[in-house]
Formats: C-alpha cells, sequence, structure tokens
C-alpha cells in the first residue's frame, strides 16, 4: 500500500498509509478499535478502492482489476471474518465446503476429501455434523479458519481473530495461525487491536494511529515505540494502548483520563 487516502462518511480513515506485507511473512496491524483496520482489508480484497494512492497485490494495481481479474485476485486470497460468521443452518462440513461448492465443480467424493482435510488440520475433523450452535466459540473460530484456508490461499487475512476467546481457545488459535503459516507456506496478516497477542506470533508489525503508520518493526521495537507513542499521544481512545505502554489500566485511567482505557 503506498500513499493511501481512503474518506468514508466524511471522515478521513486514511491520510497517506504506507505499508508492505512481505510474502511468507506473519505481519500484525494494530490499532484501536474504529481506527480503519477492517477497512484495510477490504481495500486489499478490492472491495473498496482509495481516493488516492494505490494498493498492489501480487504486483497488480487492485483499483485497475476488471471483474474477472479481480475475482481471480480473491481466489487467492482467504478472509476469517471478525467474529467467524458460520451459516447458521448448514452443519460444520457444509460451511467447509461452502466455497469450494461455489466456485468449482469437484465431485462430492473430491470436497469431502478436502473438508475432512482441512478439518483435520484445525483439529476438527470429528465435528463435521455438528451445527455452529453446537460448537464453543473456539471450536467455531477453528471452523471458519478451516473454510478460510479451504480454497488453498496464499494470503490469508484474519479479521480480529482473537475477539471473545478464553486464553485456551487463544492460545489455540495463535498456534493455528503459526502453523498454517510455516505449514502452508501461507502469507498472513493479522489485524487486531490486542497488542499483547501479536506479538507473541508476528514477523513484523504496525501500528496504525489516525490514518498512518505510527510504528513499524518487529514487534519487540513496535513495543517500545508504541510506550513513546502512548505517553505522547495518550489522550486517545485506545484501550489497547494501555497494554503495549507498560501502565497497568488502573493507572493508566487515572493518569490519562477515562479516554484511555
Ligand atoms: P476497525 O476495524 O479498526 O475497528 P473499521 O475499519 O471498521 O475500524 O472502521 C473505521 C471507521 O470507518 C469507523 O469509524 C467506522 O465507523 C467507519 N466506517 C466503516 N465503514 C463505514 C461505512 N460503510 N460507512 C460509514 N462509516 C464507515
Ligand atoms: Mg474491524
Amino acid at each position: 500500500m503506498r500513499d493511501v487516502h481512503y474518506a468514508i462518511g466524511g471522515r478521513q480513515i486514511f491520510a497517506g498509509l504506507d505499508l508492505i506485507v512481505r510474502r511468507g511473512r506473519i505481519t500484525a496491524i494494530m490499532g484501536p478499535s474504529g481506527g480503519g483496520k477492517t477497512t484495510l482489508l477490504k481495500l486489499i480484497t478490492g472491495q473498496i478502492t482509495p481516493d488516492r494512492g494505490s494498493v498492489q497485490v501480487f504486483g497488480q494495481d487492485v483499483a485497475t482489476l476488471g471483474r474477472r481479474d479481480l475475482y481471480a485476485l480473491r481466489q487467492r486470497l482467504g478472509l476469517l471474518f471478525q467474529n467467524g460468521a458460520l451459516l447458521t443452518d448448514m452443519d460444520v462440513f457444509d460451511n467447509v465446503a461452502f466455497p469450494v461448492r461455489e466456485h468449482s465443480d469437484l465431485p462430492e467424493t473430491l470436497i469431502r476429501k478436502l473438508v475432512l482435510t482441512k478439518l483435520q488440520a484445525v483439529g476438527l475433523r470429528g465435528a463435521a455434523h455438528l451445527a455452529p450452535a453446537e460448537l464453543s466459540g473456539g471450536m467455531a473460530r477453528r471452523v471458519a479458519l478451516a473454510r478460510a484456508i479451504v480454497m488453498d490461499p496464499e494470503v490469508l487475512m484474519y479479521d480480529e481473530p482473537f475477539v471473545g476467546l478464553d486464553p485456551i481457545s487463544l492460545g489455540v488459535i495463535l498456534r493455528l495461525i503459526k502453523q498454517m503459516n510455516s505449514a502452508l507456506g501461507i502469507t498472513s496478516i493479522v489485524v487486531s487491536h490486542d497488542v499483547q497477542e501479536l506479538a507473541t506470533i508476528a514477523d513484523e508489525s504496525y501500528l496504525l494511529l489516525d490514518g498512518r503508520v505510527a510504528a513499524a518493526g518487529t514487534p519487540e521495537q513496535l513495543r517500545t515505540s508504541a510506550a513513546t507513542i502512548c505517553s505522547r499521544a495518550c489522550g486517545g481512545s485506545a484501550r489497547w494502548l494501555c497494554s503495549c505502554c507498560s501502565c497497568s489500566p488502573r493507572a493508566c485511567r487515572r493518569s490519562h483520563a477515562r479516554t484511555c482505557c
């Protein structure tokens, strides 16, 4: 992404965003809620186009692509939606099979093999015939992950994959993201307001603030600069800033007023 500007509803979401995602790595994109993280993913998939600047994916400028090329591009991208978003009237198997049935004419025997392999990869082969309502939050997220990888995407984007998970499920998802990245050679983009969790798996991290990259680097480098940014700009609205500067939420609430925590 180069010098990306994007405004919606009279609000400037991005104002000169520069960002590179390297092949085969895990790139973390962090920032406060409402900071434009989901919007950034929409720019990558071409659902929206920047007002200024360019978004290049696999060397192609997304804004210049026609319908067919955009469709082809999206086939190479997998997206794990915020909150999983499983189809409630289908069982686990059919949820994972859904993209394959939509995008290919594979025979049922092959679909079955494919779906069960992906369910196995997330440790849920035995849950194929459960309904989404029968799954725990962590299981649902893993099914959504199986669905996101069923078409073998080259890039996998995770939108807030940790929200609402208990610590154990969260650990499982973290491990799976890492595994998908190394075992399948997938390029991963993980978007989250949760700095702590991401720092443990990311190769490179970006911190978005006010429509720009406020800091970038390894999680360690980011931690240091985020602390500086926090102490400088912590009049803002970002609860997550408290976990990247080392102040406790309570102390932070006292020193930066409610807006911060
Ligand atoms: P994040 O994912 O970081 O929480 P989003 O990318 O969802 O943030 O949203 C960024 C900002 O853009 C928010 O203030 C949100 O209200 C606004 N926004 C997103 N989509 C729309 C839309 N379709 N119409 C108007 N405002 C929008
Ligand atoms: Mg979002």
